[in-house]
């Protein structure tokens, strides 16, 4: 595991709400239960419970937003986990999360997302670089301290309108100048339709914005191939697909964020040696490993890592260079991509 720490690493499939600390969840979940807004012990058996299938997931995602939904903890939560990612030294992190509307407390769409770029330049521990392509606000200038890139997805819930998400679509463009580079379509895989969120994805697209998408969570070959036919510039997950939707993927070779131990946990799939990963890793097909929600799944990005090269027996060669072909997709620029990859032109010389 240590090895897989020091490895410079790129994490592209992060939900903000997800990669929250346990001990900050307790902490929150302590305050609203002295409140008497939330039972403390009902919180504390669902934080800590171990396997959660997928439907469980999102329940348990709706007592996290009571716990964290307010500007100030949205603020904290952002600054711990940008943090809790640099500290395993990931160098390049792009954060997604659902910028949510509350009216009973004043909080709009976009102060949300205010509130989450507080967050960002309250962290301390390493220079962080959110200026996106054309912005020559370089905060790594003259700097020896540890680096790192952020950069964010607004993610559409799946429960969401054609308008609310059209407006999440608004905001991303409002806010590019930021730090926010696309959109993702996440939420439980069993609400919503893919006709209602299309119209938003295709005016981001047009826009330039870069797609991810949550993408064969369940088996919804129709909406698969839907999904695939839209052609994003990245998806998540890619568990359920049957055969021809396998060879869509694989002919049109969108890259593939994958989360091993998010997809073992809400049992998508049922054991590790039979996951997809192999597939399409020997086919060499575009891919990267990914956290999905590394509180609620209790791993890190080192972790993944490290179930990768003990599962599918991959030496450290391998795992190396499955770090460092992740640069090439990235939602960032070239002149990003070059320096992340000096960063690990370095690193593989320390590590040898
Ligand atoms: P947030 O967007 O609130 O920062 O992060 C939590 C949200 O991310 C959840 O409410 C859910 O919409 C989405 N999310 C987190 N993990 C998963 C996952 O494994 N699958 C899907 N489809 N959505 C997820």
């Amino acid at each position: 595991l240590e090895w897989c720490v020091s490895v410079p690493k790129v994490e592209l499939h992060a939900h903000l709400n997800g990669s929250v600390r346990n001990s900050t969840l307790f902490e929150l979940a302590r305050v609203l239960g002295d409140k008497g807004v939330i039972v403390f012990s009902d919180v504390e058996n669902v934080i800590m419970k171990d396997d959660r299938t997928l439907h469980e997931v999102f329940k348990l995602f709706d007592l996290i937003h009571i716990l964290t939904t307010d500007h100030s903890t949205v603020t904290r939560i952002t600054k711990e986990v940008i943090e809790d990612f640099a500290a395993e030294n990931v160098v390049y992190l792009e954060l997604r999360t659902t910028p949510k509307r509350n009216d009973s407390i004043g909080m709009s769409k976009r102060s949300y997302m205010d509130a989450v770029m507080e967050g960002l330049r309250a962290v301390s521990s390493v220079d962080v670089d959110y200026s996106p392509a054309g912005l020559k606000t370089n905060t790594f200038n003259g700097s020896t301290r540890k680096k790192m890139y952020v950069r964010f997805l607004l993610s559409i819930d799946r429960r969401e309108s054609t308008e609310a998400a059209m407006e999440t679509v608004k905001l991303a463009l409002e806010m590019r100048d930021l730090g926010v580079v696309g959109i993702d379509l996440s939420g439980n895989p069993i609400v919503g339709n893919w006709s209602t969120f299309l119209p938003a994805l295709k005016f981001a697209k047009e826009k330039g914005l870069y797609i991810t998408l949550h993408c064969g969570e369940v088996p919804n070959q129709e909406e698969i191939k839907a999904m695939i036919d839209f052609f994003p510039h990245r998806i998540g997950h890619a568990c359920c697909f049957d055969e021809e939707n396998w060879r869509k993927l694989k002919s049109a070779k969108i890259p593939v964020e994958i989360c091993l131990t998010s997809n073992i946990r809400t049992e998508t799939i049922s054991s590790i040696d039979i996951h997809h990963f192999v597939d399409l890793y020997k086919a060499k097909h575009p891919l990267v490993l990914c956290t999905d929600d590394s509180g609620v799944f209790s791993t890190s990005l080192s972790r993944e890592y490290n179930l990768a090269s003990s599962s599918f027996g991959l030496g450290k060669t391998e795992m190396f260079q499955l770090a460092e072909i992740a640069i090439n997709f990235i939602f960032a620029d070239d002149g990003v991509k070059a320096d992340l990859r000096a960063t690990f032109e370095e690193a593989v010389k320390k590590l040898n």
